[in-house]
């Protein structure tokens, strides 16, 4: 299938998803929590998979099924592999754009040293870059890269990158436990994405079978840990954790607005307290909450916080 959804995204609102990359998957890097499996072609040379012309019919007849409510609000390229390795992707995205669309690329961002593939993203209206590491040893345990790359030129070429690029930048960071949930790991990625300057850096954690099945959620004190770091490095944070295309906000329904709001950002004690007021709520509903396991209270730098609370289910 070449496009799916479209599926609400925290990210994009309602994303077209488009899968350029023919099975089997076909990755650059073998990520030991990827959601879609072992990387079974692992490379670093482009090639051509679908035409372009057929990825534009294809999402073309797709968009003529859905209704208007249902249009989507950006097309995005979130394959089984790495979209860059299409070597038509820049092709895809500028005839894509004929509809009338902003085209959002989602990448691991290992190909930047290609001049080809960093000409094909600058066609992009939105694009995320994959940052778990920001040293050697991280990257090559959470990652697995293929051996024909090298994490310094990496750096270098994801500088060289943003330096150009004129769209929307996020990055896109998943934390696993004891492989990137340090402390020391969370300051030098910080560090890094403060770089990159994104105008908002996700964190997310695996929330699906992942391909190596040690590749587990960090503890909750841990991902609260990560959250304050970043955001103490005035980076834009938010987390990723499964619970997209909610409204967060004050809806009157106090049991979403905490599960929502807890999903992307911990709540501290006095917002929890706020989001009570503005739901005509008392504190029973945060105890219930805390009873079934929903959200726990974690305590940072001397702070109460609420988080959203994970169950590994692997
Ligand atoms: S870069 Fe993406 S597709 Fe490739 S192995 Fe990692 S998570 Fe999976």
């Amino acid at each position: 299938m070449i496009s799916f959804g479209p599926v609400p995204s925290r990210r994009l609102g309602k994303s077209l998803g488009i899968n350029n990359i023919i099975s089997p998957k076909t990755c650059t890097y073998d990520c030991v929590y990827c959601q879609v499996g072992k990387t079974l072609k692992k490379g670093i040379k482009r090639e051509a998979y679908f035409k372009p012309e057929v990825i534009f019919e294809k999402v073309r007849q797709h968009l003529g099924r859905l209704n208007k409510e249902s249009q989507p609000d950006y097309l995005t390229f979130v394959s089984n592999g790495e979209p860059t390795l299409d070597i038509n992707l820049g092709k895809s995205i500028l005839l894509l754009k004929k509809l009338g669309f902003p085209v959002a690329v989602i990448t691991n961002a290992s190909l930047l040293f290609d001049e080809s593939v960093r000409e094909d993203l600058f066609k992009a209206d939105w694009v995320s870059l994959k940052m778990d590491a920001a040293d050697n040893d991280t990257w090559q345990k959470v990652n697995q890269p293929d051996p024909g790359l090298d994490f310094k030129k990496h750096l270098e070429n994801v500088s060289h990158f943003i330096s150009i690029y004129k769209g929307m930048l996020g990055t896109e960071t998943m934390i696993i436990k004891g492989l990137n949930d340090s402390a020391e790991i969370f300051s030098n990625l910080a560090e890094l994405i403060k770089t990159v300057n994104p105008y908002i850096a996700y964190l997310a954690i695996p929330i699906r079978p992942p391909s190596v099945k040690t590749a587990i959620p960090p503890d909750t004190e841990m991902m609260n840990m990560a959250w304050q770091i970043f955001n103490k490095s005035g980076i834009k944070t938010e987390f990723l954790t499964g619970f997209e295309g909610i409204e967060t906000g004050f809806t009157g329904n106090i049991y979403e607005d905490i599960l929502n709001t807890t999903a992307v950002h911990p709540l501290r004690e006095d917002s929890l307290i706020n989001l009570l007021k503005h739901d005509n709520a008392d504190y029973e509903v945060v105890k219930s909450l805390i009873k079934q396991r929903l959200i726990q209270i974690t305590v940072y730098n001397g702070k109460k916080f609420y988080l959203r609370e994970y169950h590994t289910q692997f």
